[in-house]
């Protein structure tokens, strides 16, 4: 266990709550919300089941998002951060837990009884204690407010692995599913709940001692990255990725002001900001892939501990997760590769037809040999929601009882142009050697004054973003566009 947990007694969760059973008539089970004061059918043990549920359905979500970040200086101070806000709420005596994502994205996520996950990648982005206490109290809102408790997390966790599942047997059905599901999840509270969320947010934070104006102002730096995520993947302004946090919590400026204006009887004085404190907190902080889940650098894909590298096609962008590596192109392609053991099979395009594809007739099954590795490969045609997709896997046999697979989902209509591109990249993959491996080491933030000379551009070079570089040293530096920093200020830089 890494994060402190604070464990009430079983009597106090259930003594606060009863002493809130509102004016229900009488009615059985019928008990007020406590942050919201809104009564509903939830029965006095509905508590104890958030914190039950939340406790199954935690792990499995770090686990989704890389595994916890594991370093204890910076976890007792997120931890700290977040008590000191929870303290101020409603339910203050659940067992609260704030996990560090071992993950580049940038999101947090709360779930029913108190269990709180924030991302590295979200911490790399915050530039102030108050920012992070501003996540943590909209997160504490959620849970004070039972925001989710009816399941909906638990569902899109199984689904997480349900879209590749689908793509795995060429079930379309099932692929088209997992979409659904996962989107559902990225849309988990309505914006009502966001409101709701921002409102207690504001005011956990204010009784806390933090400045409540970190809260819109940390949501404009989170804006801004997601628009410069959306034209880094040549997508419009406002498209958002997925995993954000501006999907998962669909929260505009306006309305976290509007939550702030609503609190403006909150006065507090000396408010702390904590910008040195915090900044020497994420000195050294990994940024972006960690090495030990593979690393995407441009077109490449390379995971040194599993020595293996490929390149994919020009035009797609890669994401690297904990199950897969998943690439699409703008015109519709989707490339996705794993691996997974096999089972009875005694040959690669066995393996092929009888377990990966079991439930499809592939046609055009062949063995094949890349780069002095063995593999297979097939094909089959499905009927997706805008025409026929076609299908192309490749099976690599670089250990005994696993296989690395390749699988190729393009439109039909489009198969012939983009073939040699994926030709190319089924070719591309590879052993590395132990030059390629060593060669490979994580970003980390360092914190530095900047000096004489030093100029956006300059800093911004050892960024992995390529052109988007200095867009991005912007962002993590709250510097807008053209505006440039003072000798001597401190500034987030990323080293490799
Ligand atoms: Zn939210």
């Amino acid at each position: 266990m890494i994060c402190e947990q604070v464990t009430a007694p079983h009597q106090t969760r259930r003594g606060a709550l009863s002493a809130l059973v509102c004016g229900c008539l009488g009615l059985a089970g019928c008990a007020a919300n406590p942050a919201t004061g809104k009564s509903g059918l939830l029965g006095l043990s509905s508590i104890d089941d958030d914190v039950r549920i939340g406790a199954t359905q935690f792990p499995e979500l770090v686990k989704a998002f890389g595994g916890t970040y594991n370093q204890d200086r910076l976890q007792n101070y997120i931890t700290k951060i977040g008590q000191r806000v929870v303290a101020k709420s409603e339910l203050p005596d659940l067992p609260y837990e704030f996990a560090i994502l071992n993950s580049p994205i940038i999101n947090a996520f709360a779930f029913p009884g108190g269990k709180i996950a924030i991302s590295r990648g979200l911490l790399a982005l915050a530039s102030s204690e108050a920012e992070v206490a501003s996540v943590l109290a909209h997160e504490a809102g959620h849970v004070n407010a039972r925001h989710g408790a009816q399941g909906q997390n638990r569902q899109v966790l199984a689904n997480i692995g349900l879209a590749i599942l689908g793509i795995a047997t060429g079930s379309n059905e099932l692929m088209q599913l997992g979409q659904t599901v996962t989107q559902g999840f990225l849309q988990s509270y309505s914006r009502d709940q966001e409101l709701e969320a921002d409102t207690l947010g504001v005011r956990y934070m204010a009784h806390a001692g933090y400045d409540p104006a970190a809260s819109p102002s940390f949501l404009a730096s989170m804006r801004e990255q997601s628009q410069l995520d959306a034209s880094m993947r040549g997508l419009p302004p406002g498209d958002v990725d997925q995993y954000n946090i501006m999907a998962s919590h669909p929260r505009t400026i306006e309305r976290v002001q509007q939550a702030q204006e609503a609190g403006r009887g909150l006065v507090v004085q000396n408010p702390t900001v904590g910008r040195a404190e915090y900044l020497d907190s994420i000195n050294g902080l990994m940024f972006a892939d960690d090495p030990a889940q593979g690393l995407v650098r441009g077109r490449k894909f390379i995971h040194p501990g599993l020595r293996i590298a490929f390149d994919a096609p020009e035009g797609f962008l890669l994401r690297n997760s904990p199950e897969n590596v998943s690439g699409q192109s703008r015109n519709g392609a989707t490339l996705v590769f794993d691996r997974a053991p096999i089972q009875r099979a005694r040959s690669l395009a066995e393996y092929l037809q009888y377990e990966w594809a079991a439930n499809t007739r592939l046609l055009a099954l062949e063995n094949i040999t890349v780069n002095g590795i063995a593999a297979a490969t097939g094909a089959t045609r499905i009927n997706g929601n805008n025409g026929p997709m076609d299908v192309r896997l490749v099976a690599y046999g670089v250990e005994r009882g696993q296989a690395y697979r390749m699988l190729f989902i393009t439109p039909a209509r489009l198969s012939q142009s983009l073939s040699a591109d994926l030709r190319a990249t089924t070719y591309s993959f590879r052993r590395i050697d132990d030059a390629e491996v060593a060669s490979v080491k994580p970003l980390r933030i360092v914190i530095t004054p900047t000096r004489a000379g030093d100029t956006v551009a300059s800093l911004a070079r050892s960024l992995p973003y390529g052109r988007f570089n200095e867009d991005w040293f912007r962002v993590l530096n709250d510097l807008q566009p053209g505006q440039e920093f003072k000798v001597g200020d401190t500034v987030k830089i990323v080293v490799g």
